[in-house]
């Protein structure tokens, strides 16, 4: 029996998690299931999983969670804390599917116990991409990526030579305005921001797909998790979502992933590398489909994709620095207090700060300096919004 633990257990990458673990109950032993506000999900699969802990990140709600576990035999936990400290139980697999960079810690502790991290949360790669490969490399633990676009290229280099590799593509569906007039922009609601034509998602990442913030963290993604070079990454805008990515090699050939808008897939690959199992997924009838299509991407829609660029050249801490700005301004558009393109300026405002004064984006990459700048990237951003909000 393999010992998995999920972080983010109760989200959309979870749930999906959680659907192809229950499938075969007899070849897992489920270790840390952790979850947030959302205690009656992380309870009830908890219970049926047989899990040997749940963690809900909210302190106040431990009591709650203790209740609707209580004569279950799963033991409980609280706060930030409890959910590094659970992710340093013994397990082989650890999904990692905590939204932000809240990821990140667990994640570590994960690697540091030597088990194979399957990564959906970007961020921990965005905002320390050289910190988690090293601690991985010390403690021969493994990451596998599971976004989607991150495990189409992966699976395109089984038995190649890194060498032979020219340039990435990763595509993009364009998200939910990839067809409004750019001047509409500035506003759209966060109702119309929250909906996505292809992927069902949660909240926050479904908002980034529409402002390309995900595409950019993916592009700095693609950087730290395959070691190419900013200028061997391509985005192109693909609605159809149907190629994952691209990996164009030094003879001119192009290698497509191509499969159904779900997440299974890539949770399943990583759950069953190096096997290929069968998967609960569509089969793409091309016939059907009748044709894709591709576009370039415009950096006048999205800035994203430009700041995205700036901070694959800064390397450092410009990506923690980038990822928390994002986070602050994300939060402030869901709270109404700033619109939807000022998110970009306010990222671009921090980025331009906090690079120009020294010791933070160059400071050693360490966890401690991350969350300090992570801390200082979100004041920084808190004062911009107050100025563009008063
Ligand atoms: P979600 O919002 O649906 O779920 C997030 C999970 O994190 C929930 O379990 C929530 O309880 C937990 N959480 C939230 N804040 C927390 C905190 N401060 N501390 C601890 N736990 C916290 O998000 P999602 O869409 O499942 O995305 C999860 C991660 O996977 C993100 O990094 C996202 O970018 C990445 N990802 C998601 C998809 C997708 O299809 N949803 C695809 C690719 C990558
Ligand atoms: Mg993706």
């Amino acid at each position: 029996m393999r010992r998995v633990s999920i972080f983010g257990a109760t989200g959309s990458i979870g749930q999906n998690t959680i659907d192809l673990i229950a499938r075969a109950p007899q070849d897992y032993q489920v270790v840390a299931l952790t979850g947030a506000g959302n205690i009656s999900q992380l309870a009830e699969d908890a219970r049926r999983l047989k899990a040997e802990i749940a963690v809900t990140a909210h302190e106040g709600r431990l009591e709650n969670l203790r209740a609707a576990l209580d004569g279950s035999g799963v033991a409980v936990a609280a706060g930030t804390a409890a959910i590094a400290e659970a992710a340093t139980r013994p397990a082989d697999w650890v999904m990692s599917a905590i939204v932000g960079a809240a990821g990140l810690a667990p994640g570590i502790a994960a690697l540091e116990q030597g088990a194979t991290l399957a990564l959906a949360n970007k961020e921990s790669l965005v905002c320390a991409g050289a910190l988690m490969l090293a601690t991985a490399r010390t403690h021969k633990a493994r990451i596998l990526p599971v976004d989607s676009e991150h495990s189409a290229v992966f699976q395109a280099l089984v038995g190649e030579d890194m060498d032979a590799i020219e340039r990435i593509i990763i595509t993009a569906s364009g998200g939910a305005f990839r067809d409004w007039p750019v001047e509409k922009l500035a506003t759209a609601t966060l109702k119309e921001a929250s909906s996505h034509p292809n992927w069902d998602m949660g909240q926050r990442i479904t908002i980034d797909s529409a402002s390309m913030f995900n595409k950019a963290m993916e592009l700095i993604e693609t950087k730290e998790f395959f070691g190419v070079k900013p200028a061997q990454i391509e985005a192109v805008i693909h609605p159809e979502s149907m190629i994952h990515a691209l990996v164009g090699f030094r003879d001119g050939a192009l290698m497509a992933h191509v499969g159904p808008p779900d997440m299974r897939h890539a949770i399943g690959y990583a759950l069953h590398w190096p096997d290929r199992r069968h998967l609960p997924v569509e089969r793409l009838d091309l016939a059907a489909i009748g044709q894709l299509s591709f576009r370039a991407p415009c950096e006048t829609r999205w800035p994203a994709l430009r700041l995205a660029r700036e901070v694959m050249e800064a390397g450092g801490l410009s990506g923690a620095v980038f990822n928390a700005a994002k986070e602050t301004a994300l939060d402030a558009f869901i709270a109404g207090e700033i619109g939807f393109t000022q998110m970009s300026e306010v990222v671009e405002a921090v980025l331009d700060t906090l690079s120009a004064a020294p010791g933070h984006i160059d400071a050693k990459m360490t966890l401690d300096n991350v969350a300090k700048t992570d801390h200082l990237a979100r004041e920084a951003a808190r004062s911009v919004i107050n100025r563009r909000a008063g």
